[in-house]
């Protein structure tokens, strides 16, 4: 049974670690292949890729892609892309876009209930200017003492209905697969269960994902309960989606699942990765 991870992030994104060192990290807890996925950026593919081989480590190109449906935020994974897509890269970098702005907002919200200048503090967090998200205000919060750790801040500040939320419009579901096709790669849902949806709006979103030609979505992943690893297998049985398995992991501090250490995907299904 190969040990496979098809999502994790590094500082490119909003993760802590550099590429080089989410890759070590990788090939010490014994992954067999691995896929580095940061939130809309490509940046840490080269490097990834450079330090995958290096261990002797089975490496794939991805991305998360932000997307948003029926007003909801949902993430898409790319995995065997082409980093260099000219459609691709443009898109990304759209997309990218409309952050610093929101970043702003968010800080504007955060002083106006007594946390004045969260975009400097969020701003130490980050890697990448070009990707200032949530997590790093997340961080900044709990850098300074407002909350004990990142899971008490999303419940208390910058998701909807708290202070520090600002509606964002991302790229459109149809954007996302055709980016990820079009790069030669395979569109995935991430962490299906996290989505606030009636079972309704998921029918709706699955069978137009599907026409769009997504083909997997994740099942076993470090957003899934136990219970929705077994729900979600019989989604992907379902609709003919192909299973993906992922730790999601951002920092050794702060992810709940490391790399690597998740439950195998149940055998009925068929893996994303079964052709590769
Ligand atoms: P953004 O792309 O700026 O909206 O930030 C989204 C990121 O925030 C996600 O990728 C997670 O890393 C983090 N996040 C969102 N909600 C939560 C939560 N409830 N608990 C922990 N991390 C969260
Ligand atoms: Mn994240
Ligand atoms: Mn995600
Ligand atoms: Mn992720």
């Amino acid at each position: 049974m190969l040990n496979v991870d098809l999502h994790c992030h590094s500082n490119v994104s909003d993760g802590t670690l550099t590429p080089a060192a989410v890759a070590a990290r990788a090939k010490a807890n014994g992954v067999d292949i691995w896929a580095l996925t940061d939130h809309d950026e490509i940046g840490g593919i080269a490097a990834a890729r450079a330090a995958a081989a290096e261990l002797g480590l089975p490496y794939v190109a991805g991305v998360e892609i932000s997307i948003t449906w029926a007003a909801q935020t949902i993430h898409i994974v790319g995995l065997q892309i082409d980093e260099t897509n000219a459609e691709l890269v443009q898109g990304l970098a759209a997309t990218r876009g409309g952050r610093e702005r929101r970043a702003h907002e968010m800080a504007e919200q955060l002083a106006a209930v007594g946390i004045p200048g969260a975009f400097e503090g969020a701003l130490k967090h980050v890697g990448n200017p070009d990707l200032i998200s949530r997590t790093h205000f997340a961080r900044y919060l709990v850098e300074i003492g407002r909350c004990a750790d990142t899971s008490e801040v999303f419940r208390n500040f910058l998701t909807e209905g708290n202070p520090g939320y600002v509606p964002h419009r991302w790229a459109s579901l149809e954007q996302s697969v055709r980016w990820i096709r079009g790069a030669g790669g395979v569109a995935v849902v991430a962490h299906p269960g996290r989505y606030k949806l009636s079972d309704l709006a998921f029918d709706a979103f699955f069978n137009e994902f599907k026409q769009l030609g997504g083909s997997a979505i994740e099942v076993v992943t470090g957003s899934h309960t136990p219970d929705q690893y077994g729900y979600y297998a019989k989604v992907a049985a379902d609709y003919g989606f192909l299973a993906s398995r992922g730790s999601d992991f951002h920092s050794p501090s702060e992810s709940r699942v490391d790399l690597g250490t998740l439950p195998p995907l149940p055998a009925s299904l068929t893996p994303v990765w079964h052709n590769w």
